[in-house]
This record gives structure tokens, sequence and C-alpha cells, in this order.
């Protein structure tokens, strides 16, 4: 937690549950970056947070970005991004959001089949397009799985009928896995783009641009890689497999740029037992899965919370939250411990929940409303 957050909470005791994000960490970690990646371009991927202030302060550091959607293209329009700063990355686009998206001087687009290639084709005439192949995505913590990305072979075919269309065939594209703390991961699947790229200009393609997704990780309750050190296992790759030939090189980060600038402030709304002499207590808070803690889904990110009781003895737990639903159940596996002082009306604070929370948020499930949120 930031100084400027810490004292905000102090201070102002805001209402729970809400984010407490400093905007000034957020220019940390893109500064941080860009100097553990001095030859990457940065696209920051707008869904971790889309709050205009992030995104207003990211295009004052001349930011690029990574949008889900012609919602989240507008959202970058209106915080003053230029349409060409902004890639619509998404390879699932219904035909109409990129017409629009073009419409508004969007350039580039990713794919991952024919299909979403002949709608770029009729939409977005010669724009730059680049294909998103498929890697694995061991060591992520929040995979991606196989739901996005097409074979080499068929990214090669593709990649020379998008040449035949008369769009712009720029690159290839991946992404690890989010939450990704293996190295290995990115060399993998560099090694794999530079064998692609080769291919393609044994077949008369000159590609010129390598997007290394995003998955640079946030320290939640674990230690993990820095960023300096993931920057030159990735630039290490990059030079053995493309050597002095190196192409434009985009990043798009979503969690590192967000995810350690915010805290949750939260509440505790019951400490209870399921029988007497039970070790374990369940802790319910006032946020749950559905205030926006969808990423503890099969409890996959596993956050770290501070308690005003912190330094004091500690017990197992189980987290929940406040619904009346039982998938509403935080962590009942991760080996949770809490302080044995904690009470209701505790705050406790969630750290690190900068990135994927506000949106993830339902509207309203249970009558509770979607969480607040500070920019500071
Ligand atoms: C979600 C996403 C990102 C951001 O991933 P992080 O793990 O948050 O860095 C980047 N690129 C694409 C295509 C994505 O879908």
């Amino acid at each position: 937690m930031t100084p400027k957050v810490a004292q905000f909470l102090n201070d102002v005791a805001p209402a729970t549950p809400c984010l407490v994000l400093d905007l000034d960490r957020v220019e940390e970690n893109f500064r941080r970056l860009q100097a553990a990646m001095p030859l990457a371009r940065i696209y920051y991927a707008v869904k971790a947070n889309p709050a205009a202030p992030i995104l207003t302060r990211l295009v004052g550091l001349g930011s690029f970005f990574d949008a889900a959607s012609f919602e989240e293209v507008e959202a970058c329009l209106a915080a003053g991004a230029r349409p060409e700063a902004i890639s619509y990355g998404n390879t699932i686009k219904k035909e109409s959001a990129i017409r629009a998206a073009y419409a508004r001087g969007v350039r580039m687009f990713a794919f991952d089949s024919e299909q979403e290639l002949r709608k770029l084709a009729r939409s977005a005439p010669g724009a730059k397009v680049y294909c998103r192949i498929l890697v694995g995505n061991d060591g992520a913590e929040w995979p991606l799985s196989r739901k996005f990305g097409c074979e080499a072979e068929m990214a090669k075919e593709l990649m020379l009928l998008a040449g035949e269309l008369g769009l712009d065939p720029f690159g290839l594209s991946f992404h690890v896995g989010s939450q990704q703390t293996r190295t290995a991961a990115y060399e993998a699947a560099i090694a794999r783009v530079a064998m692609l790229f080769t291919d393609l200009r044994e077949a008369g393609l000159n590609l010129r641009m390598v997007n290394l997704g995003g998955g640079y990780p946030v320290r939640y309750r674990q230690e993990v890689p820095e960023i300096d050190e993931i920057g030159a296992a990735i630039m290490g790759a990059l030079a053995e497999h493309f050597g002095n030939a190196l192409p434009e090189i985009v990043v798009e980060p979503g969690r590192f740029i967000v995810g350690d600038a915010g805290v949750l402030s939260t509440e505790v709304v019951l400490v209870s037992r399921k029988a007497k002499d039970d070790p374990v207590r369940w802790v319910y808070l006032d946020i749950g899965r559905f205030g926006g803690l969808a990423e503890t889904e099969g409890e996959a990110i596993k956050y770290a919370f501070a308690t005003p009781h912190d330094g004091t003895p500690e017990g197992p737990v189980t987290i929940a939250g406040p619904t009346c639903d039982s998938t509403d159940t935080l962590y009942e596996k991760a080996n949770y411990r809490l302080p044995l002082a904690l009470d209701a009306g505790d705050r406790v604070t969630l750290l690190a929940t900068g990135a994927y929370v506000t949106t993830y948020a339902s509207q309203g499930f249970n009558g509770f409303r979607p969480l607040a949120e500070h920019y500071l």
C-alpha cells in the first residue's frame, strides 16, 4: 500500500467496500516496465482497469492502448488517446464494432481465424492486422487456455491471406496467460514466433511486429520475478532468435500497470464457526465474488490481506463474501490465516487489487451496489 493510499484510508475512512488507487504508482509501474524493456512499445490493456483517471495519466505518459471492445476504444479516445495509439486486440469482435472503431480512426486489429480476418477485410480495409498464435500458459495463475489464438500453420496461411485481402499483414501476437510467474513461457513463445517469421519470409512475406501480450505478474501472497528479470529474459530471447533484424516490439501489460497501485477497503460483516470446537472460523467480508473478486474463482489469484490486528496470534479461516450464494466463497483451500482477534466491524484491506476488480463487479446482485472507486 502506498503512503498516499494509507493516508487517505486513515484520514477519510471511506465507506466500504471501495477501491483506493494511487495514480503515481501507475506512472511508476509504467516507467519501470519501460526501463525493463526499452525497445518495447507499451499498449496498456484497458480491461484491467478502464477508469478515466488511469487512462488520462497514461495518455500523458505517451502510452498506447489495447482495447477489448469498441466501448474501450471510446474510453481511450475520451481520455485523449490518438486513434493511431489504439490496438483493437480482442480476436472476437462484432463486425459492427470493427466498423465503428475503424470509423474513429483505429487501424490495428487482432484476429485468430479466417472468419474474423474476412470481417476485417470488409470493415477495416487496409488496416494493420496481426494474428494471435496459441502458446503454452504453464506458470500462469490466471491462464487463458485455448480460447484465443490458432496453431502456427494456420497463422501462416492466414497472414498470407491477409495480404491477398488487401489488409496490411503486420505481425504476430501471443499471450502466455495472466500473472505469469515463469520467464520460460515468454522465451518459448518468442522462439515459436521467430520460426513463423522465417517461414513467412520464405513464402515472400516480411512481418514487422511481434506482440508479446501481457502476463507480467504482481506480488500477491507469493514473491514473483522482478520486472527487470523478466525484461532481460525477453530481450535475451528476442536477440537470440531475431539477431539484428529485431521487429517492432509491442507489450500489453494490464495487471502489472495497475495491480499494486490499488487496495480494497472492506469491512468484516461476521466471524463465525460451524461448530463450537471447529478450529476454522468463517470470515464474511462486505465484498466477495460478485463485488468484483472474480479472480478468486478456483482460488486462482490469492490476494494478501491486512487487518488492524496484524502481528497478533492467528488461526485458520475460510473467507467468503456477503451474498446468499455459496459460490461467493473466496478462499477455503488456500490455507489463509487471520488474527484470532478479528471481529465484525473491523476494516480489512485487500492488497494489490487495482486490476481486474472494479469491472468484474455485478450490477447489484443481492442488492449490493458495485464498489466505490477513489483515484488519488
Ligand atoms: C488481458 C489481456 C492482456 C493483459 O494481460 P495482463 O495479464 O493483465 O497483463 C493483454 N493482452 C491481451 C490480448 C489480453 O487479452
